[in-house]
């Protein structure tokens, strides 16, 4: 079946789905995303994704394109002409087009566009074994906070773990510390079994599943820390973990090729992956 994109208004096979070539999105990178679970057609944490959003716009001064129930209507219209029960919702926020020039344009109108894809969850081996991660620095700008389209430096991190065989890339910055990964949350447990993570501030995105983890971790007792961990702390770590929508909580089991602990998932990560399971309601 074809699939289906919303584009300003009108809903069109994805391969005819066009934006224009002065689309601010294309031409600076000028515009927000959101990235949506959609597990038997319930799009999961909504809210609070559509919260960040709405942050995500309000830094950047780009006009919402329409209200939020509004907008709802179209995640789901889109994702009932997509026919998936399962499925990964994207929607992508630009200031609008106009001819090229830094200066915001006047009175320009925002674009919109969703699309619905069919979702790649990570499988049983990943769950049981765990992931590897390599580093890489943290070349980003000031506003990782912001889930900005600007993903250049995401890119080529992702890009080299892929070749390295690795799930991921952990972004070290100039002290040593680890953010986050390309596109997913860090976490380590330490000797005590308390969970470490980045803080919210404007080197991390707040991932919508980083504060489904830890309002979890913290209700079932586990203590949680947020604070910057250095690359020498994870090498020791008991366990490790990303986070994401798409990868759900993962354990991470070597990091630069060096095992995590005894190169298994621990405890405490496994416990979190069974509530956020439940949390989703899948378990
Ligand atoms: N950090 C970055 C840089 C990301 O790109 C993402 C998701 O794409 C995340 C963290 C995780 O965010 P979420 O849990 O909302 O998917």
């Amino acid at each position: 079946m074809a699939r289906i994109a919303y584009v300003n208004g009108r809903y069109r096979p994805l391969q005819g789905a066009t934006v224009a070539a002065e689309d601010r999105g294309y031409q600076f990178a000028d515009g927000v995303y959101e990235v949506i679970k959609v597990l038997g057609e319930r799009a999961c944490d909504l809210e609070r994704h559509l919260d960040r959003l709405a942050r995500s716009l309000a830094a950047l001064d780009i006009a919402p394109p329409m209200p939020r129930r509004a907008l709802e209507s179209v995640l789901f219209e889109t994702l009932r002409r997509n026919r998936l029960a399962d499925a990964i919702l994207y929607l992508q926020i630009t200031r609008g087009t106009a001819p090229r020039n830094h200066l915001f344009p006047k009175g320009g109108r925002p674009s919109l566009m969703v699309t619905v894809r069919r979702p790649v969850f990570p499988g049983e081996r990943e769950r049981e074994e765990g992931v590897g991660v390599i580093t890489r620095p943290d070349l980003r700008w000031g506003r990782c906070d912001i889930k900005s389209i600007s993903l250049l430096p995401n890119v080529m991190a992702r890009q080299s773990a892929a070749v390295a065989g690795c799930r991921e890339a952990w972004l070290i910055d100039r002290e040593g510390m680890v953010t986050e990964g390309s596109a997913s949350n860090a976490y380590i447990v330490d000797a005590s079994g308390r969970l470490i993570t980045h803080p919210l501030n404007e080197r991390i995105l707040g991932g919508v599943t980083r504060s489904v983890i830890l309002e979890l971790a913290r209700r079932d007792g586990i203590e949680v820390i947020e604070r910057p961990f250095s690359l020498d702390e994870a090498h020791v770590a008991r366990e490790a973990a990303l986070s994401s929508t798409s990868s759900w909580l993962l354990p991470v089991t070597a990091i630069d090729g060096r095992p995590v602990s005894n190169g298994m998932p621990g405890h405490v990560v496994r416990r979190l992956m069974a509530l956020y399971g439940e949390h989703l309601e899948v378990v």
